[in-house]
C-alpha cells in the first residue's frame, strides 16, 4: 500500500481482508501476536524493517480498531508496547531492537518504568541512582519509587546517573534492566485507597549488560524525554473488550492477560472523579433540585465537553504525525480539575456517608464514591504534576523565562549530593 495515498477506509479494508485469512482462534496468544507482527499490521506506522508498513501515524489506531471489531486481539496494553517499544525503536541499537521489540509487542515481556526517585520526581533529571561501568557490564545502585507494576514486570526502562562530573542533564544514561535478578528488590506501597499498584524498587549492585544501553552513554535525558513524550500523548486507550462468549485459545489467554493487567488499574476510573455517576447520585440522594449543586454539575459537564474537544484536537495532530503541541499539558490539567470538582460534588452529595467504604445494601455505587474521594489526588500527580504542566505551558508555549536553577552549568557532583 502506498503511504502517500493510503486513506482510513483503504487501510481498514486491507486489515479486514488480512484478518479474515489470518485469524486462527486456536493459536496461543503469543503465536497469534507473532503472526500479527510479521504481517505489519501490529504497528503499521513503523518502518517495513521493523514490523511495520511505513504507513501514517494514525494507521496503528485504525488497524487495532479493525482487529478488535473483527473479534481479534491486537498488541498488549501496558508500558511495554506503549512507552518502551517506541522509545527503543527511536533510540536503540539494531541489536537491541532485535532482542527487545518482539517480546514487548507479543506480551511475552511486561515492562515497568523506573524513573522517579524519593528526591527526583518533578525534577527527574536530578536523579541519583548511579550506574558504574565495569567492562561490558554496568553496576547500578540506588532507589526508585512510585513504579507502577514493578512487582510483576520482566523488564524496566531505567534511567541512572553514569557521570557525576557532567552537568545535571548530561550525566544520565538510559538502560533496559532485567528485573529478575538478585540486585533488584521490589516492595509494594499500600495507597490510601487500599490498592497497591505501585512500588519502591531498591537496586543493589544490579547488573545491566552494556549492550542494553538505549541510545548512547550520557544521552539518557534525551531518551527519557522521548518516553515522557509518548506518556503525555493525550488520550491513550486503556480499554480491553472481549466478547464474553468468544471461543478459542487466543481470546482465553488475552482475557486472562487483560484481567491481570486491569488489576493494577481498577481504581483509575475513580481517580478521574467518576463524573458519570454524579447526576444519578444527586437524583437518588434527593438533591437534584438544589440550585447550587445543579450549577456545579453543569460546570463539570462543560469542562468535560471542552476537554473532549482538546483531546480530539490532540488526536488529530497525532494522527497527522505532528509533534506534540500544548494539548497534552492542557488536557492533563483539565483532567485534574474535573477530578477535583467531581470529588467536591461527590462529597457534597454523599455527606458524611461518603466516608463509609462498606457496601450499602440499597446503593451499590457507595463503595465507588468512597474510593473516588481518596483516589482523585493521584490524578494531578501522575505523569507530571499540575504545577509542572503549567511550567511546561509557560516556558515552551508562552515563551516565559525559565525558572532560576542553582544547579545549571556545574558538575552535578558539586550540586546534586544531599548526603
Ligand atoms: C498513580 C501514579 C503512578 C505513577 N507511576 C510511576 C511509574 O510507573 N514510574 C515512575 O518512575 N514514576 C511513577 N509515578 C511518579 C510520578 O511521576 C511522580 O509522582 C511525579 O513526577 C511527581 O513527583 P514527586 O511525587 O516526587 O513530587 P515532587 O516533585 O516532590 O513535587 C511535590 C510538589 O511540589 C511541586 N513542585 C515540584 N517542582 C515544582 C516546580 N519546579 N514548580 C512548581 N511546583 C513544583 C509539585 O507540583 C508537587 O505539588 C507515578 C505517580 C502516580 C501518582
Amino acid at each position: 500500500m502506498n503511504p502517500e495515498v493510503a486513506s482510513e477506509a483503504s487501510i481498514a479494508a486491507a486489515v479486514r481482508r488480512w484478518f479474515s485469512n489470518a485469524w486462527d482462534p486456536d493459536l496461543s496468544l503469543v503465536e497469534w501476536r507473532t503472526r500479527l507482527l510479521e504481517s505489519g499490521w501490529a504497528v503499521p506506522s513503523w518502518s517495513v524493517d521493523w514490523f511495520g508498513r511505513g504507513l501514517p501515524a494514525w494507521s496503528d489506531a485504525v488497524a487495532h480498531r479493525e482487529i478488535r471489531r473483527a473479534g481479534g486481539v491486537a498488541t498488549p496494553l501496558g508500558v511495554g508496547s506503549w512507552l518502551a517499544a517506541p522509545t527503543i525503536l527511536e533510540h536503540g541499537s539494531d541489536e537491541l531492537r532485535h532482542r527487545v521489540l518482539r517480546p514487548a509487542l507479543t506480551g511475552e515481556h511486561t515492562w515497568c518504568q523506573l524513573f522517579s526517585e524519593p528526591g527526583a520526581g518533578s525534577d527527574l533529571a536530578g536523579l541519583k541512582a548511579t550506574a558504574v561501568r565495569d567492562g561490558d557490564t554496568w553496576i547500578v545502585n540506588g532507589q526508585k519509587v512510585w513504579n507502577t507494576s514493578a512487582d510483576h514486570a520482566d523488564r524496566a526502562m531505567l534511567v541512572a546517573r553514569s557521570d557525576w562530573d557532567a552537568v545535571k542533564h548530561a550525566g544520565l544514561t538510559y538502560f533496559v534492566l532485567d528485573m529478575d535478578q538478585p540486585g533488584v528488590e521490589v516492595r509494594p506501597i499500600r495507597q490510601m485507597n487500599d490498592h497497591a499498584s505501585f512500588n519502591e524498587v531498591f537496586l543493589t549492585d544490579a547488573r545491566v549488560p552494556h549492550a542494553d544501553v538505549v541510545g548512547t552513554v550520557g544521552d539518557g535525558w534525551r531518551v527519557a524525554r522521548a518516553t515522557l513524550a509518548h506518556e503525555r500523548r493525550f488520550g491513550f486507550d486503556r480499554s480491553t473488550r472481549f466478547d464474553e462468549d468468544a471461543p478459542g485459545r487466543v481470546i482465553t489467554e488475552a482475557r486472562a492477560e487483560a484481567d491481570e493487567y486491569n488489576k493494577t488499574y481498577v481504581w483509575y476510573p475513580q481517580r478521574q472523579g467518576r463524573a458519570d455517576l454524579l447526576v444519578e447520585r444527586a437524583r437518588s440522594g434527593g438533591r437534584l433540585a438544589d440550585p447550587l449543586l445543579r450549577q456545579d454539575l453543569m460546570r463539570v459537564h462543560a469542562a468535560q465537553k471542552t476537554a473532549e474537544w482538546t483531546a480530539e484536537r490532540a488526536r488529530v495532530h497525532r494522527d497527522l504525525g505532528r509533534p506534540p503541541g500544548p494539548e497534552g499539558s492542557i488536557g492533563k490539567l483539565a483532567t485534574s480539575e474535573i477530578a477535583r470538582r467531581c470529588n467536591d460534588l461527590h462529597a457534597r452529595i454523599a455527606g458524611a456517608d461518603g466516608m463509609l467504604s462498606a457496601p450499602h445494601a440499597d446503593d451499590p455505587t457507595h463503595v465507588v464514591v468512597a474510593e473516588v474521594l481518596v483516589s482523585t489526588p493521584a490524578q494531578s500527580i501522575a505523569g507530571g504534576t499540575d504545577e509542572i504542566q503549567r511550567n511546561i505551558l509557560g516556558e515552551s508555549m508562552l515563551g516565559l523565562p525559565k525558572e532560576p536553577a542553582a544547579d545549571r552549568g556545574r558538575p552535578y557532583r558539586e550540586v546534586g549530593r544531599s548526603d
